[in-house]
């Protein structure tokens, strides 16, 4: 079965009685060239985490290649449809909003043993918290469609224009690679921008901190208020802005560097001290 094809679909939308759900994200992809590529990038051999099936053009890819799959979806209606769409034995379907999930329980159960690379076409209302809970997760890789803009987001350096608290995280956790760009009509129903697909390895953090937790609120209270200078976002977060007297005057939380926020953390942990 072409799950790609537009005629398939609109037969399994008619067959289980489904409608997409903009509220859900649900933009399918058409295009299949899009999901064979996104799973080539699961080394052989790996278990493969799957978030937001939908139809399943990406699980059957992702079921040739990996020794296992596992996929959450959060809507019940997708279930049966899955049930026909993708019949692989080394597949499971997990229902369930991956938010509230424990990723390390989820993988004990369903991924046993296996190295796991993540891959997805996410939904897009909730794209920076997943990419920041599978930060933390025991995984080894993720590859995610997203809004080509939250690509650029991801895979910017540092201290540049693009840079945001999402990026620091990425950079504090992984190595970012943007790999191609996915315009709107490859999508059914087609949303109003472009996606891209980036590949973050994940990896040690590449700069020494105490107190990594410190640095991300850090993170936070100066993004928060990004049009502001970092000296009076963080004074209006309640940190003492004479702690980060040591920056260059004026400097903005998008200048900052991973080694500057490792050391402004450190600063206030010692003023703490
Ligand atoms: N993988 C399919 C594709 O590429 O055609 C569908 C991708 S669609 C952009 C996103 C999918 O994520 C939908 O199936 C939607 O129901 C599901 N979803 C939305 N929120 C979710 C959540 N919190 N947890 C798990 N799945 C979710």
């Amino acid at each position: 079965m072409n799950l790609c094809d537009r005629a398939t679909i609109a037969r399994i939308c008619k067959k289980y009685g489904f409608q997409a759900s903009k509220g859900l994200g649900q933009n399918f992809l058409i295009d299949p060239a899009v999901p064979r590529r996104i799973a080539e990038t699961v080394p052989e051999g790996y278990g493969a985490l799957e978030i937001g099936p939908g139809l399943g053009c990406l699980t059957v890819e992702l079921a040739r290649r990996a020794a296992k799959v596992a996929a959450v979806e959060l809507d019940r209606a997708l279930l049966p449809v899955l049930a026909e769409t993708v019949p692989q034995q080394n597949v499971t379907v997990v229902h369930g909003d991956f938010m509230k999930l424990s990723v390390p329980e989820l993988l004990a159960e369903h991924l046993p043993g296996l190295p796991v690379a993540v891959a997805a076409n996410l939904p897009y209302y909730i794209t920076t918290p997943i990419v920041m809970k599978l930060l933390e997760s025991p995984v080894e890789q993720v590859t995610v469609m997203v809004q080509k803009e939250v690509a650029e987001r991801l895979c910017a350096p540092p201290g540049g224009d693009e840079s945001g608290a999402i990026t620091l995280a990425v950079a504090w956790r992984a190595k970012a690679e943007y790999l191609f760009e996915v315009p709107a009509a490859s999508f059914w129903p087609a949303p109003k921008v472009d996606s891209a697909v980036v590949k973050l390895t994940l990896r040690e953090p590449p700069v020494a901190v105490q107190d990594e937790a410190l640095m991300f609120r850090l993170v936070k209270a100066g993004f928060a208020q990004r049009r502001k200078t970092l000296t009076n976002a963080l004074k209006s977060a309640g940190y003492d802005p004479a702690t980060a007297a040591f920056l260059p005057a004026g400097i903005r939380a998008e200048r900052l560097t991973l080694a500057q926020w490792a050391a402004l953390a450190d600063a206030y942990c010692a003023a703490q001290a």
